[in-house]
């Protein structure tokens, strides 16, 4: 166990095998000691700074109907809004008085959001805030569409491959391609964009094998990004009945990720927090090092519900930045408000 242990924090190859292997012989020692070396190896390449994103949840109409999530169009108990252009610049402008110098324009898929819509809306942000990096989330959409948005400012985009089991992904996902999603990653890298995959823990049937593959997948891909959170039911979806992750698994897929991918940004995330409100701190010892703080205005928040009881939601931007920073002060970390770019990009403004 102790080989294995040294094998990943020496950036060595692990098989499928072997880290199903680790995963079944985990014990609580163990997991400790995984979670110091990942907090190291995350220390040595970002020292003690954690990264901020103001994150602006601008729609929540999705054409999509992912089995997990409560924004899928069947989900017809949802409530939907769209914010104008002018109510994204707005939030964006409230994070910028606040100090964020990096914005994340995440929705369920909606294509109202056009094209042309979008690189107005990047390059607006951009023309007003040039020392800002501009990261969207918002799902598949075509090459070309990619390229747009990338001229016209964006810097990052983030795209979950969800799980790296095509079987797994199939079965989650009605009328999606694994192969389309894997595709869209593809494109967004050779574009030029700094790129983000990531997954859930504790999916319905996901097996170790299956967090073993996703851990395969993230080594060989590189990510400059990682997003990792624990899958949590929605009571309006047909998982509403499966167990979910936990915080200890995820923490253990959090770790073996940075030990694995070392200069990877990686949120705490939200979820973590809403199964345990020490769950993000946790997070950050285990390896993470970049928070999402969300400006989305109060009145619509809980709208952009993916899973029930998400934390934060009636919290005002300045209260969740100063919590946030107390949050992680007590951890022994920074928070920064800088673009926080990834360690291979170095970008000229
Ligand atoms: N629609 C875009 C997409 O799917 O890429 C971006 C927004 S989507 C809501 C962002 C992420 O939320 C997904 O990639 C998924 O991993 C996560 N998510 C969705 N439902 C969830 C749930 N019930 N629990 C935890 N995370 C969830
Ligand atoms: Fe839509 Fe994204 Fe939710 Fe899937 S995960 S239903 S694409 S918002």
């Amino acid at each position: 166990m102790e080989a294995l242990l040294n094998k990943l924090s020496e950036q060595q190859e692990l098989t499928e095998e072997e880290i199903v292997w680790f995963l079944g012989h985990l014990t609580p020692e163990l997991r400790q000691q995984l979670y110091s070396r990942a907090s190291k190896v995350r220390k040595q390449h970002y020292g003690v700074s954690v990264y901020s994103r103001g994150l602006i949840e601008f729609s929540s109409f999705c054409r999509r109907d992912c089995l997990y999530c409560g924004l899928r169009r069947s989900n017809s108990s949802a409530e939907r809004y769209r914010l104008t252009e002018d109510e994204i610049i707005e939030c964006a402008a409230e994070g910028y008085e606040l100090g964020y110098r990096s914005f994340v324009l995440q929705s369920g898929e909606d294509i109202h959001y056009s094209e042309q819509v979008m690189t107005t809306i990047v390059r607006k942000l951009k023309l007003r805030f040039p020392d800002a990096a501009v990261t969207l989330s918002v799902g598949e959409r075509s090459e070309a569409f990619y390229r747009a948005l990338y001229n016209a400012g964006a810097d990052r985009y983030l795209l979950r491959h969800e799980t790296a089991s095509c079987v797994l992904y199939d079965s989650l996902h009605p009328g999606m391609s694994y192969d389309h999603r894997m595709d869209c990653l593809r494109i967004l890298r050779e574009i030029g964009y700094q790129v983000g995959a990531g997954f859930m823990v504790g999916l319905p049937g996901q097996t170790q094998r299956h967090l073993a593959e996703d851990l395969l997948f993230l080594k060989e891909f590189q990510p400059e990004m990682i997003g990792i959170g624990p899958f949590i039911p929605h009571s309006s979806t047909p998982l509403k009945h499966a167990a979910g992750g936990t915080v200890e698994d995820t923490l253990v897929m959090i770790a073996m990720a940075r030990l694995m991918v070392p200069d990877a940004l990686m949120p705490a995330t939200t979820a973590m927090g809403t199964l345990d409100p020490s769950g993000r701190e946790k997070a950050l010892q285990a390896g993470a090092n970049v928070v999402m703080p969300i400006l989305s205005p109060l009145q619509i928040r809980s709208k952009y519900a993916l899973y029930e009881q998400k934390i934060c939601m009636g919290d005002e931007p300045e209260h969740c930045r100063s919590c946030l920073e107390m949050r992680i002060a007590v951890t022994g970390y920074r928070m920064e408000f800088s673009r926080g770019d990834h360690c291979r990009f170095n970008v000229q403004l």
